[in-house]
């Protein structure tokens, strides 16, 4: 295990400030009741560096090293909350693992989750998060995931936690059909939150929301 989790502990933080982060996602629109209790099981805290952890259920993105950030919450719920809406998760696909906030969330909600991350230090961290959660459904890889993960494809859904300019053909060619890509894409400052669903005669895109993501970036450190 990882230095300083297993010290601060699991679940330590107070619920009440977890119920407001909760309260918030809610008024903003998140209905679903699965993304909601995985929401407010997931100890936010533990994905944070121990100096930013008292604002951990703040909704908003908090750096983690590396010029990374952690989704804010409500973007996590939203974007899980879309997925969601495709009945029978199976295998799902995370690209960007980052700290593993969004993996663990997934975790709990579908079979099976593999997850990619070009940034080794960053990956070692989310795996000994995820062990320490128990979440054994996640799968952790250290690769590029800018033409996603072929080698498991293909996947009922995809969610894609870093922005590229375009949408990458080579990830609407790894859905299953009826498979919902969920993504942010554009350049820094003008970037869509969409969703791609692959039907059996090509794909139809949908737009959710403004956002403002890190960009995807190409080759492992
Ligand atoms: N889901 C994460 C968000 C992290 S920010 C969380 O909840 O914490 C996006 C992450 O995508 C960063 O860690 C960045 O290193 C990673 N990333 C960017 N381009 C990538 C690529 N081509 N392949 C894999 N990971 C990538």
């Amino acid at each position: 295990m990882m230095a300083g989790i297993g010290y601060r502990g699991i679940g330590m933080t107070s619920q009440r400030t977890r119920e407001r982060l909760v309260e918030r996602l809610r008024l903003r629109g998140i209905t679903d009741p699965r993304v909601i209790e995985a929401m407010r099981n997931t100890p936010r805290h533990i994905f944070v560096d121990e100096a930013l952890a008292s604002r951990a259920y703040e909704d908003t993105a908090l750096p983690i090293g590396h010029g990374q950030t952690i989704s804010q919450p409500f973007i996590v719920a939203l974007m899980t909350q879309t997925l969601l809406e495709k009945p029978s998760l199976t295998n799902v696909l995370e690209i960007g693992t980052g700290s593993g906030y969004q993996t663990a969330i997934l975790a709990q909600l579908v079979k099976r989750v593999y997850t990619v991350e070009r940034i080794k230090a960053l990956l070692g961290l989310a795996r000994a998060r995820l062990r320490a959660l128990r979440l054994k459904n996640a799968h952790p890889h250290h690769c590029d995931g800018g033409m996603g993960l072929p080698q498991y494809a293909p996947y009922d859904g995809i969610i894609v936690t870093a922005a590229p300019e375009y949408i990458p053909e080579s990830l609407i060619e790894q859905l299953s059909i009826g498979g919902h890509l969920v993504l942010p894409y554009g350049r820094r400052n003008q970037q869509q939150l969409v969703r791609v669903v692959r039907t059996t005669s090509g794909y139809k895109t949908e737009r959710l929301e403004t956002v403002s993501f890190v960009p995807l970036l190409g080759g492992v450190q």
